[in-house]
């Protein structure tokens, strides 16, 4: 598969690596579908950590499943999944209590662990076509249906009072997910500049009306 590797600081590639692979009977193979570069990625790409030579990059990954191990059993083929970047059992002492970001056992070095990311264990990103997922019943958050189908957005051109923005999605609903301010950021993006609706779930527009009275 393609992906992209890290080989050194402000040096990474897009190579033939070997197929990410069903490791354990409950990991979930995802085909990547859509992620991205993220700021903390600088913090490897620019030399400031430790991260080995040879590690796929990319914590932050949407896609659709193509294969899932013997025990996985909610997640299945053909699921269009969000994956979040933290990489948790769901049943150690801190996962249970709800802090799966410091999960006690993925990462043999330290609590927490990510894809691609220094510090945080041996697993590849999703820069690449496919992204194997531990635990993927639990770590993967299925999407809607219709998410599928959520076109790409526009290209940059300059706006009437001269800044440059994105053409407005003109179809389907937009999915707003992450922290809560990143919600609270995109829902207001998307809802002034009139993108679409928002995704359409009725416990989502109940979460997006009260964060845009927070926002406001
Ligand atoms: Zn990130
Ligand atoms: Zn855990």
């Amino acid at each position: 598969m393609k992906a992209l590797v890290y080989n050194g600081a402000r040096d990474v590639v897009v190579k033939d690596v070997p197929d990410a692979r069903i490791e354990r009977p409950t990991d979930v193979l995802v085909h990547v579908t859509t992620t991205n570069i993220c700021g903390s990625d600088l913090h490897m790409y620019e030399g400031r950590t430790d991260l080995v030579p040879g590690r796929v990059l990319g914590h932050e990954n949407l896609g659709e499943v193509v294969e899932v191990g013997s025990a996985v059993d909610r997640i299945k083929v053909g699921d269009m999944v969000c994956i979040p970047f933290n990489i948790s059992c769901g049943h150690c002492k801190n996962c249970e209590t709800g802090l799966t970001a410091f999960c006690l056992t993925l990462n043999p070095d330290a609590a927490g662990a990510a894809y691609g990311f220094a510090g945080m264990g041996p697993y590849d990103g999703g820069q690449a076509e496919l992204l194997r997922v531990p635990y993927g019943d639990f770590n993967c958050l299925r999407r809607h249906r219709r998410s599928r189908h959520l076109p790409a957005p526009g290209p940059r051109r300059p706006r009437r009072d001269g800044q440059e923005g994105r053409d407005p999605l003109r179809h389907g609903p937009v999915l707003v997910q992450g922290p809560e301010d990143r919600h609270r950021s995109g829902q207001r993006q998307s809802l002034q500049s009139a993108a679409a609706q928002p995704y359409p779930r009725r416990s989502r527009h109940a979460v997006v009306r009260r964060l845009t009275r927070v926002a406001a």
